[in-house]
């Protein structure tokens, strides 16, 4: 560990403080301390998000908006509080642009659902970058094939980063959707989406961008952005699992169908007729996760009182110092060389399947992922079956990534 590395971490950011927060991180594993860099795939949990979750279900459980008690009240006045805190977060206009979701995954197949089949017809093309997550490919094929739209790859070199002037030449009017990640869960690109959304709006094209792997890393503001649509899930940015948002303009919303029917999706139901709730609820059918709303809530709290622009620099230190070590380890390739890259590291260890630098580097207690981490269609292009992949948070220290460079020349020793 360099020290200059160790100064950049220390000095306005305080990691072993906050490992104290997440209870998890302190176990052994296959008889190692515990190093967690699955990030990528979910983050996890500081105490104050279990406590939350923990404390609603002794305390105030019970159904939001439509009980006439007091339980039902508190539930409804914590559930509410967190929709404004991550409209807050987002810097979103109004708390009614906070759809509650599974995940960003049934966040696009919302908007692909009821915008795409209200507003595409045939002949309309949408754009999805090469690098997506297949959840910001599948819903926009379903939604084409019901409606006689294309889905057209916008094309990533082969450092990992869109090719912004191939995507200028495919835009046109018939282009109505452009969906993109504002991180790349496979290769770490932050994408230049500020860019994206002004060239997408200036053909007409609406423009969605998946922040699944951006929220985690740095403040988010959506009026800036000017995006139409920001989806992400609860679980990478510290929450629960099955939990998502969607943000949308106010405009856009309001206009779209219900995606489901249901409870409190409704204002009245007859069988003459049944008219619809306003936002957020008219996208909110049936009993919401309301546990894990209010944990999420807590999971804001906790980073809104956290130095972020120091943890950011804190995990784009462990990166740098990371790639640094890959570059001078024999046999090692780094996949996605982007210019500006986020807590991501895939890798490949020449001769060596990727599943089995996984399978090792675990029994020396160190957790990555390996495989095409759901973005299939840009490992074909690079011609791989996929990657290792080790992802960064804030929690994560410089000693971490040297027991993961220590791990990797154990496994080598394995492998090759
Ligand atoms: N988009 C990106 C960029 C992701 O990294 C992920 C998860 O890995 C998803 C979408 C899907 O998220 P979820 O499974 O939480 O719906």
């Amino acid at each position: 560990m360099t020290e200059s590395l160790v100064s950049v971490g220390a000095v306005n950011f305080d990691v072993e403080k906050i490992r104290a927060d997440f209870p998890i991180l302190h176990q052994q594993v296959n008889g190692q301390p515990l190093v967690y860099l699955d990030n990528a795939a979910t983050t996890q949990k500081p105490n104050v998000v279990i406590d939350a979750i923990s404390d609603y279900y002794r305390t105030d459980n019970s159904n939001v908006h439509r009980g006439a008690h007091a339980l039902a009240d508190r539930a409804t006045v914590k559930f509410e509080a967190a929709r404004e805190k991550v409209a807050a977060f987002l810097n979103a206009a109004s708390a009614k642009q906070i759809i509650w979701t599974r995940g960003t995954t049934e966040s696009i197949n919302l908007v692909a659902a009821s915008w795409g089949k209200a507003n595409l017809q045939q002949g309309d093309r949408i754009l999805v970058s090469a690098m997506e997550h297949h959840s910001n490919i599948v819903p926009w094929q379903l939604v084409a094939q019901a409606t006689g739209a294309t889905v057209e790859p916008i094309p990533v070199d082969s450092n990992g980063s869109i090719n912004i002037s191939a995507f200028e030449n495919m835009l046109d009017a018939k282009v109505k959707m452009v969906s993109v990640g504002h991180v790349s869960n496979a290769l770490g690109t932050i994408n230049p989406v500020e860019k994206i959304i002004g060239l997408a709006h200036a053909v007409g094209a609406r423009v969605l961008i998946d922040g699944a792997q951006a929220v985690s890393h740095w403040n988010v503001d959506v009026q800036k952005l000017d995006c139409d649509f920001y989806v992400f899930s609860a679980h990478k940015l510290f929450g629960p699992t099955g939990l998502g948002v969607l943000y949308g303009k106010l405009d856009l919303l309001n206009a779209m169908p219900p995606y489901q029917g249901g409870g409190e999706m409704i204002e009245t139901v007859a069988f003459s007729g049944t008219t619809y709730n306003q936002l957020p609820y008219k996208f909110e059918a049936g009993t919401p996760d309301i546990a894990g709303v209010i944990g999420f809530g807590a999971a804001i709290d906790y980073l809104n009182a956290m130095d972020r622009v120091a943890a950011s620099a804190h995990e784009q230190a462990l990166l740098e110092y990371a790639e640094e070590k890959a570059r001078s380890t024999s046999g090692l390739k780094l996949v996605g060389a982007a210019t500006h890259k986020a807590s991501v590291m895939s890798f490949l260890l020449e001769g060596a399947h990727p599943a089995d630098v996984g399978v090792l580097l675990d029994k020396q207690g160190v957790a990555v992922r390996t495989g095409n981490h759901c973005a299939q269609p840009i490992m074909d292009q690079f011609g791989i079956p996929g990657t290792v992949r080790a992802s960064f948070s804030f929690y994560n220290t410089f000693d971490e990534v040297d027991r993961l460079f220590a791990a990797i020349e154990k496994a080598k020793t394995f492998l090759l």
